[in-house]
């Protein structure tokens, strides 16, 4: 029986993008600026693209960005937050139906993630809120939050579905733990081969939670 579920925020209940491209600018300025000839212009619009993805050490390290590059973005990205409204996907409204404790963890930079929480009004709907935060020491990761859940609730990994964009961040940790894991397809997120299931709207939940009471 499913009695909890464990939601991932970018590209989950929200599009990365949401408040406009101008968000991750500063950080690709800063960037731009202390490249100096080590990307090409083409390389350097890819590995951007890939920041409304994934965290921005992961890109660094799969596009070689230079040491100066990460730090000159790095510290850019470490302020960026969302001062405007958000309303997230439409479907949000499936939340309120589900029958079984709600969680959210989310991966990021502190201020940007809390700020895009408060934004999106959405706090009051989770039993609890964690931020893997990448610009903090001590760094659980995904997988260390859905640990410390299971214990802190006193839930069994088979009591518990993860839902998220990500194959090889939420999708990977819970299937380690054993979870259950649901891939949402949102737009221009690719297909990946691990989750148990696959969905394109937050309605679908309610029938995988009740099909397996
Ligand atoms: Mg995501």
């Amino acid at each position: 029986m499913i009695r909890a579920i464990i939601f991932d925020l970018d590209n989950c209940l929200s599009a990365a993008d949401e408040v406009g491209p101008e968000l991750l600018e500063p950080t690709f300025a800063a960037i731009r600026q202390a490249n100096n000839g080590t990307l090409s212009d083409v390389a350097l619009e890819q590995a951007f693209a890939d920041c409304w993805r994934h965290a921005l050490d992961y890109v660094a390290a799969r596009h070689s960005f230079s040491a100066e590059m990460l730090t000159a973005g790095w510290a850019v990205a470490a302020c960026t937050e969302v001062k405007t409204p958000m309303y997230g996907y439409p479907d949000l409204g499936a939340l309120v139906e589900l029958p079984a404790r709600l969680f959210l963890v989310t991966s990021g930079f502190r201020r940007l993630q809390d700020s895009k929480i408060r934004a999106l009004g959405i706090g009051s709907l989770f039993e609890a809120i964690y931020v893997d935060a990448i610009d903090e020491a001590n760094r659980k990761g995904k997988q260390g939050i859905f640990k410390e859940i299971l214990g802190v609730y006193a839930l069994e990994p088979a009591e518990v579905l993860v839902v998220g964009d990500n194959p090889a961040s939420e999708i990977e940790a819970g299937n380690h733990l054993g979870m259950m894991t649901v891939q949402i397809l949102r737009a221009g997120v690719p297909r990946g081969g691990n989750a148990k299931h696959h969905i394109h709207r937050l309605y679908e939940l309610k029938v995988l939670v009740t099909q397996n009471e």
